[in-house]
């Protein structure tokens, strides 16, 4: 019971916008507020399992990353990488803040295009961009794309030097660097050491350059040619928690950045990445993390280019006239949604072994069964408030027929009974935008609020019948 209580008292003061009440009080639908919204109205109104986001936490948290990177930067921008959260909803009410997005396909491009975002606020990053997609952006006007391979950095410099004339705005071009360096995180979030795949190393880069130049007759034909190539990008994983390793990778993006002078180019802009983790007891309630994330940036790029003046003279010696932008996604959205499932049915195998049966399945919310992540959950609506003394470490799993389907591995909650309602938290980032069909479900239901107000409904159907 005492950490029954614990949880939640931590759960209150971590997540403004989620009101749980005591657990005397979570009956009939009215111990669990979204935004001031109950639960009885969300589960009136959609099919469970059920996402349920409130728009006004995604505001806040893009509200802070811009009031930080003000602070140190002139020009600034952030790009809502949309892998994390796709929701037609959510970029629409991004895209009001003022901020640009982060794609990486084609699809993201045409569903942020069609969310209102301007062509100039997009910046298409990707591993292994198609040339019929990275021409459609172009030819789009899109602002931003990162390289990542330089046989595409090629292609991309002579497409835009055959075709500047007919084009309405060249986009800025950015190396992503790998860096190689190792962070801390889930092998499958790590993107930015020698046995990842992505980015261009520092000195393929600097063979590529001083090969490529013998192809042109002057000095002038290879700047101009060369010249849409205005930035470094690295983002060196998803998830991160800790920040030793950030001092190595400016240091990386420094010495690219001066070698990049030397060879008369002008690197004007700073594409930090994303990559910002969200603890198990959700986004700190003051955006501390993200101001603290900024701060080191700007400390270690204010610190570290003091052996470089060539860049401090145009950089600036605070780099204050830098462009510098952030890509995140998980930072912004994970805080912001719960995932609601309802209790089936419950086993108990033996004394050890208690199976908690949801309607909610690994193909609705992902992340556990795909890197063993652990969210947060609670009981918000009980059936009857007895026994609740009684708690089991509940392995929590859906109808999938999959061993490997579960929500949950172990949550110590009291004694289950069917058509309670669970929650789970910190389900806004790679959760829904990871769903799909699997042994033809249907996808789980979204509920938007903002302003205290249900504003947009989906109750997805069945897939259709092929
Ligand atoms: C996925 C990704 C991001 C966003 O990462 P988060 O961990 O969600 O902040 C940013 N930039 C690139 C290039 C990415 O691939």
């Amino acid at each position: 019971m005492s950490l029954l209580l614990i949880q939640i008292e931590k759960g209150k003061k971590m997540r403004p916008f989620f009101n749980l009440k005591a657990v005397s009080e979570r009956t009939l639908g009215h111990g669990f507020f979204i935004d001031s919204v109950p639960l009885s109205h969300i589960l009136d109104l959609s099919t469970s399992p059920v996402y349920v986001t409130s728009l006004n936490a995604i505001a806040e948290r893009i509200s802070i990353y811009k009031k930080s990177l003000e602070n140190y930067f002139i020009n600034h921008s952030i790009f809502y990488a949309m892998k994390a959260n796709y929701a037609e909803t959510i970029l629409q009410h991004i895209k009001e803040t003022g901020a640009g997005v982060d794609i990486v396909s084609i699809g993201e491009w045409r569903a942020a295009r069609h969310a209102g975002f301007s062509p100039q606020k997009i910046c298409f990053a990707g591993v292994g961009k198609k040339e019929v997609e990275w021409i459609e952006a172009i030819e789009g006007g899109i602002g931003f794309i990162n390289v990542e391979h330089l046989s595409e950095l090629q292609d991309i410099l002579n497409y835009l030097s055959t075709h500047k004339l007919k084009l309405s705005s060249l986009p800025i071009l950015s190396l992503r660097l790998n860096p190689c360096v190792e962070v801390k995180t889930h092998p499958h979030l790590k993107t930015g050491a020698l046995d990842s795949k992505f980015g261009i190393l520092f000195e393929h880069f600097v063979n590529w350059i001083n090969i490529i130049q013998q192809d042109f007759s002057t000095q002038q034909d290879f700047a101009n040619w060369l010249s849409p190539l205005k930035g470094i990008h690295v983002h060196v994983g998803s998830q991160l928690m800790e920040n030793k390793i950030f001092s190595l990778v400016i240091d990386k993006v420094l010495e690219c950045a001066h070698f990049m002078f030397e060879k008369n180019m002008l690197p004007m802009h700073l594409d930090l990445g994303g990559g910002l983790g969200v603890p198990y007891e959700g986004v700190d309630p003051n955006g501390d993390d993200i101001k603290k994330h900024i701060e080191l940036f700007s400390t270690i790029l204010v610190n570290n280019i003091k052996k470089y003046e060539a860049l401090q003279d145009k950089w600036g010696k605070k780099c204050e006239n830098l462009n510098v932008s952030f890509e995140p996604g998980r930072s912004v959205v994970a805080s912001s949604t719960v995932f609601i499932t309802k209790v089936l049915y419950t086993k108990h195998n033996s004394a050890e072994h208690h199976f908690c049966y949801v309607d909610g399945a690994m193909n609705d919310f992902p992340r556990p069964s795909l890197y063993n992540a652990q969210h947060q959950c609670e009981v918000i609506n009980f059936q009857e408030i007895e026994k609740l003394e009684t708690q089991f470490h509940w392995k929590i799993v859906g109808p999938v027929c999959e061993s490997g389907d579960f929500l949950s591995s172990d949550a110590l909650l009291p004694n289950l009974k069917k058509n309670d309602v669970i929650a789970f938290f910190e389900a806004g980032a790679y959760c829904r935008s990871m769903a799909n069909n699997y042994n033809l479900r249907k996808l789980p239901s979204e509920i938007f609020i903002k302003d205290g107000r249900i504003i947009k409904i989906i109750n997805n159907e069945l897939p259709p019948i092929q």
